[in-house]
């Protein structure tokens, strides 16, 4: 499996915990700090079909993501554009899923409509919480009624695979609301559901926030409790989670996601983009601007590159493998690396297994419960 990404930098307004690489399009003052006006999405455009155009003639997509920043925020030309753009690039594979994010406040009929008619088969829309509080704590353009109208958007158009993305351990936040959220995405009944733990990440306005003693982050036990309540409340209503933060219906587990956990290679395109093909690791400069001007002079855009060695690789591969919760098979690890996972990180992995973190049962290494809710922690041992 070969996997596509295509990163839009574009977003209505940034969110406050939000790291990925965008600029604000705003409906209102342009800040300071955006007057030297960025390239325009006609740009953006323009250099992504300069640079979807010099891809490899054998790179033959499975899986395509079209993600960012906000896809939906793109003008219903500039969309169709970009969707006219990737679709002979995924007529050349087996196309196995074509997933396509969305923005409750940026969906419109029209743009499910044409998602559709292009050919893709999921959509990936950012609920967050269906608190107004929390909502607005987040920087989200917009409301729970919002939700409800996009997701009915998108069942009309025809998606019958779609993810709804939910955001806890936010400082506005307690386990009623959580309750709360789950219930209402549950009674959506979306195919996929993803439920990411707020971070507090540097450089992003909640980490300034943090850093100015305006907010703190929620205590560890009662994330704890706001994570296994929606585990709870998923599996009851036959929902399986198969990765740290994912859980889907039998069937509906994303495909492309997959691809990552399995250390498999994907060509991203867009600024920021990362890839992984052939073996090595690149990455897109994270300026719309310079990504622009890099391939409108005919450069090119990439502004990292590494190639791991294979034990450094097989390293990356246990951890990713890790994520999910089937867990890794030593006698697979072993085929697919050339390693076995024991001569790489013996020690560790005894010593993370003697303290609960781990399981290893019938060459299975997996985590465990409580290593599941501290994962970082527990990957950070083994790269
Ligand atoms: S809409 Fe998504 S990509 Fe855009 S700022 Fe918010 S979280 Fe980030």
């Amino acid at each position: 499996m070969t996997g596509f990404y295509i990163h839009v930098p574009f977003c209505v307004r940034k969110c406050v915990y939000c790291d990925f690489y965008s600029l604000e399009t705003l409906n209102g003052p342009i800040p300071d700090r955006l007057k030297a006006q960025p390239p325009t999405q006609t740009e953006f455009l323009d250099a992504l079909e300069r640079e979807i155009a010099g891809l490899p003639t054998d790179f033959r997509p499975d899986t395509l993501f079209i993600g960012g920043g906000t896809p939906t925020e793109l003008a219903d030309a500039d969309l169709q554009r970009l969707l006219d753009l990737v679709a002979p690039l995924m007529a050349r594979g087996a196309c196995v899923e074509w997933t396509c994010e969305s923005n409750p406040g940026t969906l419109t009929a029209a743009k499910a409509r044409m998602i559709k008619d292009a050919g893709a088969q999921r959509m990936s829309m950012g609920v967050q919480s269906f608190d107004a509080k929390n909502l607005e704590f987040l920087g989200r353009i917009h409301d729970a009624n919002d939700v409800h109208v996009g997701f009915a958007l998108l069942r009309d158009a025809g998606f019958t695979n779609i993810n709804l993305d939910l955001i806890y351990g936010i400082p506005t936040s307690d386990p009623d609301k959580t309750r709360h959220d789950i219930e209402q995405v549950i009674a959506l009944n979306p195919e996929h559901v993803s439920c990411y733990c707020l971070t507090f990440e540097e450089g992003t306005p909640l980490m300034d926030m943090k850093q100015r003693g305006y907010v703190r982050e929620v205590d560890g036990e009662l994330e704890r409790e706001q994570y296994q309540l929606i585990r709870k409340a998923l599996r009851a209503t036959g929902y399986e989670q198969y990765e740290i933060s994912n859980f889907a219906r039998p069937g509906y587990a994303c495909r492309h996601n997959q691809l990552y956990w399995g250390n498999g290679e994907y060509i991203g395109c867009g600024p920021s983009a990362h890839s992984h093909w052939r073996g090595r690791r690149y990455a897109n400069v994270r300026s719309l601007r310079r990504y622009c001007r890099a391939l409108l002079n005919g450069e090119s855009p990439v502004a990292f590159e590494e190639t791991l060695d294979p034990e450094a690789k097989a390293r990356e591969t246990l951890v990713m493998g890790l994520r999910r919760l089937e867990g890794v098979s030593r006698e697979a690890f072993r085929a697919a690396t050339g390693f076995d996972y024991r001569t790489l990180h013996g020690d560790e992995i005894t010593q993370l297994c003697a303290i609960g973190m781990l399981e290893e049962r019938d060459d299975v290494l997996r985590l465990s419960e409580d290593g599941l809710y501290v994962s970082n922690a527990v990957f950070a041992e083994l790269v």
